[in-house]
């Protein structure tokens, strides 16, 4: 990755140090009430992309604290902290689901980053990175689909010398710019007789054979800079390989990757019970009839919030019982998001059904957390194929 290595250069000596812990909690939020909660009406409604909001996230450590080597950051010997960096990509939802879901695609596309052990992708790239200097996404919504028997892969793949060359269109793919990347998955070109394998790689937009195209509207996430995406004999080699083969990788990262998404679950959801406390003072006499109160949501929101975080002590643990833990807990940071923010439509009345409240935007908002791979429907088939009892070998009659 070319640019990104000179915009790396002095990295570490010039960063400062980034905030930990609470003081970064205290930051982000401040970032979110602020110059987020300024552009968010024009993120939905314009389809404006807030640029420089996730640059200042990661110019705070946002984006970085999930890490294994927090160095750039300006911690060096402090462990990789997911926990933290859900809390903040959450504080981010709470404000704007849009900008939540983003602060996911680039903190998952570091995972793909560090955990490829690529070093063209590491050292003082994953710097830029985790800083928010350089700008990442992901593509992985149809290969983590393919997986799990529900779609066909979009990408294929085939030998080129010492690399590969790749063909094809990604519908849609969010936080991209000119000199953003993403990483994604291609299936390998093989012979009949051997077994199927794909190639995972990051594509960068500004490389040859990358073009993208304007999505149709949606009813929310207009500011998210989705594109699809084609790949015209994209060049994948060292430079830029993350995975080969992909099953062995994608099986380490995947619970880090569910993970990290419930934030924006958890944010949505904060977001309709702060709307709903607003009204509380002129309408707490009639909402009190209403199922749903926010003091409920709040209770349920906090068990799962802590459930999360013993999730986020271990983000690479691979076992059955841990994975299906993940699944569930995404699945309902999904159900209450949607809950939530539909309570906080009937709490506020007329007034969350103006095109310009932030309760309404939220019902938009927490349909897409519901639908967004892995959608409700692809957690419930997963977390059903990985329950099932494995049954004692039949016996030949
Ligand atoms: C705003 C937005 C941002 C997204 N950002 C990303 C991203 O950053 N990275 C990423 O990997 N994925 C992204 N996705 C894709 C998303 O995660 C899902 O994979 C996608 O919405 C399809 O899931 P589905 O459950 O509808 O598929 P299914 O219900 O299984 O639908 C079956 C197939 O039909 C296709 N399909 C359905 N409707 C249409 C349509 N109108 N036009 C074209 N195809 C259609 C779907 O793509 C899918 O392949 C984004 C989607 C949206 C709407």
């Amino acid at each position: 990755m070319g640019a990104p290595m000179e915009l790396a250069a002095g990295l570490r000596q010039s960063t400062p140090g980034c905030l930990d812990g609470e003081a970064l909690i205290e930051a982000v939020r401040a970032v979110a009430r602020g110059p987020l909660a300024a552009v968010v009406e024009d993120c939905d409604r314009k389809g404006i992309y807030p640029e420089s909001v996730l640059r200042e996230l990661g110019a705070l450590g946002a984006l970085g604290v999930h890490h294994d080597d927090r160095a750039p950051l300006g911690q060096s010997g402090t462990d990789a902290d997911f926990g933290l960096a859900i809390r903040a990509a959450a504080e981010v939802s709470r404000v704007c689901g849009a900008t939540g879901f983003m602060v996911w695609c680039h903190q998952v596309c570091g995972v793909y980053m560090e955990q490829s052990g690529n070093p063209n992708l590491g050292g003082d790239v994953l710097a830029a990175h985790m800083l928010g200097r350089t700008l990442g996404a992901t593509g992985m919504s149809n290969p983590m689909k393919t997986f799990a028997g529900i779609e066909q892969f979009l990408l294929k793949a085939r030998r080129d010398g010492q690399g590969y060359v790749v063909n094809g269109t990604l519908p849609w793919v969010s936080n991209l710019g000119d000199d953003h990347y993403f990483g994604a998955v291609a299936a390998l070109e093989t012979d009949t007789d051997e077994p199927p394998r794909e190639v995972m790689f990051i594509v960068r937009c500004d490389a040859p054979g990358v073009e993208r195209r304007n999505c149709p509207s949606f009813s929310a996430m207009e500011g998210t800079n989705t594109w699809a995406v084609r790949l015209n004999n994209y060049r994948v080699d060292a430079t830029n390989l993350l995975a080969d083969p992909v099953r062995p990788f994608i099986g380490r990262i995947r619970g880090a990757f569910v993970l990290l998404q419930t934030a924006m679950g958890i944010g949505v959801t904060q977001g309709a019970i702060d709307s709903m406390w607003k009204v509380e003072p002129q309408l707490g006499h009639v909402n009190q009839f209403l199922e749903d109160r926010p003091d409920e949501l709040q209770a349920e929101l906090d068990e799962l919030v802590a459930r999360i975080m013993k999730l986020a002590r271990m983000p690479y643990a691979t076992d059955q019982e841990h994975l299906i833990s993940v699944l569930d807990a995404r699945a309902q940071a999904g159900e209450l998001a949607l809950r939530a923010a539909q309570s906080a439509l009937l709490h506020a009345g007329a007034r969350g059904y103006l095109m310009s409240s932030d309760v309404q935007r939220r019902v938009r908002e927490s349909h897409f957390v519901a639908i967004v791979t892995p959608a409700i429907k692809h957690l419930r088939k997963e977390i059903a194929r990985l329950s099932k009892p494995v049954m004692p070998q039949a016996v030949a009659a």
